[in-house]
């Protein structure tokens, strides 16, 4: 394939990428640093910034578009499931600009561990990534683009986030992205003490990790927490993410509960239980195409 086909202007282009390094952070996450030719283009927009992550099929060893032009979309739904590449959503955890990399971390969710073959593709593929594979990456080429949803309007008192480690690429880009002082209360939710990685910020940040008891089911630790803590007065900017059903419950506590402003609450279902990425874009699908 060849690289970037949108015109220059566009927010978002894409990148051919490769694998210049791995790194384990701990039981359940690991880190890949990318690389490639063009990355000088990249402009990460820090705090949630969100991109898509093309994966070949098993059986290639890149991944292969019919179409990178505007139409990319159209033609991407219309190739062979079985050959055309695997589509998710990630975070770009940094951004580095020489040499010209960035950090992606990917929660592992069960991939690689003891039992059979665990996770779904993207954390399949990245228990096994190995230096020099290949992947396509529809990425931001302007820094002020819409796929940074972490806006706390002027007037914020202060910050409120929650998530799992799915989310926390991104509370840890939000942290690093704080103004001196801010006042921010962090959840994160996580299944090994491991797990913990440093959070460099300089806000005024209290981070509170909790570790998910096996023995609990589906218990809620960030919900049971939240329930428990004492939060600051003056006007609160809630970020929220993490799997789906959690996301919805801490949002109907933040608003109906604690009297959070709905404007002021940002959230967004990064995973959900049972379902795939394709499970959640035709629902999407569906549900536009019945407007
Ligand atoms: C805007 C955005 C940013 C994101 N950023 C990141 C990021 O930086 N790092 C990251 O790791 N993830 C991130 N995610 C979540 C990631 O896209 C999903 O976890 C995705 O489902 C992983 O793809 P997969 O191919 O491994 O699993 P899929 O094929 O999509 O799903 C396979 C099965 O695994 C389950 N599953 C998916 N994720 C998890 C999980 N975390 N724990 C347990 N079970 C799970 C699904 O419910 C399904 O049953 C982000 C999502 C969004 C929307």
């Amino acid at each position: 394939m060849t690289a970037t086909a949108a015109p220059a202007s566009a927010p978002f282009r894409f990148f051919d990428v490769r694998v210049a390094r791995i790194r384990r952070l701990g039981p359940s996450m690991v880190r890949i640093t990318f690389t490639g030719d063009r990355l000088d283009d990249l402009a990460s927009g820090g705090r949630d910034q969100r991109f898509k992550l093309f994966l070949p099929q098993p059986h290639q060893s890149a991944p292969v578009f019919e179409d990178l032009g505007e139409g990319w979309y159209t033609a991407w739904r219309a190739q062979d499931p079985a050959e055309r590449p695997v589509m998710r959503s990630y975070t770009i955890r940094e951004q580095r600009p020489d040499p010209a990399e960035f950090d992606v971390d990917f929660a592992l969710h069960g991939a690689g561990g003891p039992g059979p073959a665990g996770g779904g593709p993207a954390s399949r593929w990245a228990v096994r990534a190995r230096p020099g594979d290949r992947l396509t990456v529809l990425a931001p080429a302007v820094a002020d683009n819409g796929g940074v949803d972490f806006r706390p309007p002027p007037g914020t008192d202060w910050i409120l986030l929650t998530g799992d480690e799915t989310a926390l690429p991104a509370i840890a880009g939000i942290l690093a992205w704080l103004s001196p002082g801010t006042t921010t209360k962090v959840w994160i939710e996580t299944g090994h003490a491991a797990d913990r990685q440093p959070l460099p910020t300089f806000a005024d940040a209290e981070v509170h990790w909790l570790v998910r008891d096996p023995a609990a089911g589906r218990g809620e630790p960030v919900l049971d927490a939240l329930r428990a803590a004492d939060l600051p007065g003056g006007a609160p900017y809630a970020w929220i993410a993490g799997e789906a059903g959690t996301v919805k419950a801490v949002r109907r506590h933040l608003v109906g509960e604690r009297g959070f402003d709905r404007r002021a609450v940002k959230f967004t279902g990064y995973w959900r239980r049972g379902a795939t990425e394709e499970d959640l874009l035709a629902e999407l699908t569906a549900t536009a195409g019945g407007r």
